[in-house]
């Protein structure tokens, strides 16, 4: 059977200054996705990069006094050591600067000037740098910055002309961006007959940016070219040339307009297909529940982060805490306190209650008994909580809800650590029941062997350590063989003399 293909992007960031950790989250949440993708067999296609242009761009190198191509340069080596420290292995790191978008931008521009989806009019209102955004009001009203006043000859993108396919698709295709709250916000603020608008997508004073075919001291407009990012790579290409590839934009909820109106309206005019989806997460809050700004001094930056805790508590942490698709709390306090309630107190001490001790040294010196069906009331619920989670997380991985399916982890760690106060394994032991005791190793070194599987694409680290003491490598694992009890028998589990998971 011919593999699936799966084409995977988050947005390409501003090379403007290092990342936050807003970053740092997109871009777990979709290698999280990606190596769940390809756990299920799917070719997947994972593309991040930078945004290279634009006047913020501009004007930070000029305050520094190096090229904007220096500027760039510099922060997209930091983006790619981010990337590295956090585990996130992309395919592609998309770079606009590059000759090639370039190119094939301009070709972009000329072929919707000549079908008449962009035309030359007049821009008159305000801008703001920040936020690299054409808006009405004097002060942004997204970061509440100064905005500054243009009015220039521009050229626009005909958005208006393609209302009535926008909205076709959309009811279609309902579930094309989620959550619901973001279309509803997007219909309810541009997505309305008197409320859309064509957008410029030129500017005339700057100068770092792909200059308008023909037009010299015109520039596109920075947002108009990264979009076409996605479809511009050469893999990228492929995949929306081909009807049968899944296409998934994730990205964060402050720029669902350019994804989920203007992207669309640039594919429509290309006569090209569209995504199958867009999935816009929320925005990590510090506990105050405010955004991140350098005034209020609640930046964080992930690389510092990295240097004091693992890669896998960040990137669990982010999956566990972070409701997804909603906003979520992050600080230092927090990633600790889950570090010991989840990595500590739960997940490695149970790996230590079935590892060391009485059970291990006094039984069969950790060889994993075979598997078999019982009537034990207590085995046969576990047995059955093992099955269901298997089931319930990969319908939740499917559907985009990962919070939920980081749950079912989280219901089989605890049905575990249940089932040993339920079974008292040493009790059994003591008591000489041989068959029972069995069967009870049997089943919770299998429910470990399962979370183990499920963390993978989650927390890879720490699945490979617990599998590891299962005496496995992470390749014997499989979709086939993960509901497999007989998988492990007679392997012979390693005694834990350290913790799993050291304090921090
Ligand atoms: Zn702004």
């Amino acid at each position: 059977m011919k593999q699936k293909s799966f084409y995977l992007t988050t947005p390409i960031f501003y090379p403007n200054d290092k990342l936050h950790l807003g970053h740092a989250y997109n871009a777990t949440i979709a290698d999280i996705i990606a190596r769940y993708k390809k756990s299920k067999g799917y070719q997947v296609y994972f593309q991040t990069g930078s945004d290279d242009h634009g006047e913020k761009i501009e004007k930070k190198a000029l305050s520094l006094g190096i090229s904007s191509q220096e500027l760039v340069d510099k922060n997209v080596e930091l983006f790619k050591k981010l990337w590295q420290k956090l585990g996130i292995e992309y395919d592609f790191f998309y770079r606009t600067s590059s000759l090639s978008h370039k190119e094939k931008v301009q070709n972009i521009f000329q072929q919707l000037f000549k079908q008449s989806t962009i035309y030359l009019g007049k821009y008159q209102g305000n801008y703001c740098i920040a936020c690299e955004d054409y808006v009405k009001e004097k002060v942004c009203p997204n970061c509440h910055s100064e905005t500054k006043i243009l009015e220039e000859p521009a050229y626009f993108l005909k958005v208006s002309q393609y209302y009535q396919q926008l909205l076709d698709y959309y009811q279609k295709n309902p579930d094309f961006l989620i959550p619901t709250a973001a279309k509803k916000e997007l219909f309810a603020n541009f997505l309305q007959k008197d409320k859309i608008q064509d957008l410029c997508i030129t500017r005339s004073d700057i100068k770092w940016g792909i200059p308008v075919p023909d037009e010299s001291k015109m520039i596109i407009y920075v947002w108009f070219e990264a979009l076409c990012n996605y479809l511009n790579s050469e893999k990228g290409e492929k995949m929306f040339a081909n009807e049968d590839s899944e296409i998934i934009h994730l990205i964060g909820k402050d720029i669902v307009r350019f994804h989920a109106l203007y992207w669309p309206v640039i594919l429509f005019a290309l006569g090209r297909r569209l995504p199958d989806k867009v999935i816009a997460h929320g925005l990590l809050l510090d506990p105050k529940g405010e955004k991140a700004s350098k005034s209020k001094g609640n930046v964080v930056d992930p690389l510092k982060l990295l240097e004091k805790y693992p890669q896998d508590l960040l990137r669990t942490y982010f999956i566990a805490k972070i409701s997804f698709l909603q906003d979520g709390n992050f600080n230092e306090d927090l990633l600790k306190e889950f570090y010991r309630d989840f990595f500590i107190n739960n997940l490695g001490n149970l790996c230590q209650r079935v590892g060391k001790g009485k059970i291990i040294e006094l039984y069969e010196n950790g060889i994993v008994p075979n598997f078999a069906e019982t009537k034990n009331v207590y085995l046969w619920n576990y047995y059955q909580t093992c099955l269901t989670v298997i089931e319930n997380y990969q319908q939740k991985m499917d559907n985009y809800q990962l919070t939920s399916a980081f749950q079912e982890i989280e219901n089989l760690l605890n049905a575990s650590n249940k089932l040993i106060q339920e079974l008292a394994p040493w009790n059994l032991f003591a008591n000489k029941k041989t068959k029972l005791l069995n069967l009870t190793l049997n089943y919770l070194r299998n429910g470990i062997r399962i979370i183990a599987f499920l963390l993978t694409p989650i927390a890879p680290s720490s699945s490979k350590v617990i599998f590891e003491y299962l005496n496995l490598s992470p390749d014997d694992c499989n979709w086939e063989n993960i509901k497999n009890f007989q998988l492990i028998a007679g392997k012979k589990i390693k005694f834990l003399k350290e913790p799993l998971f050291p304090p921090l």
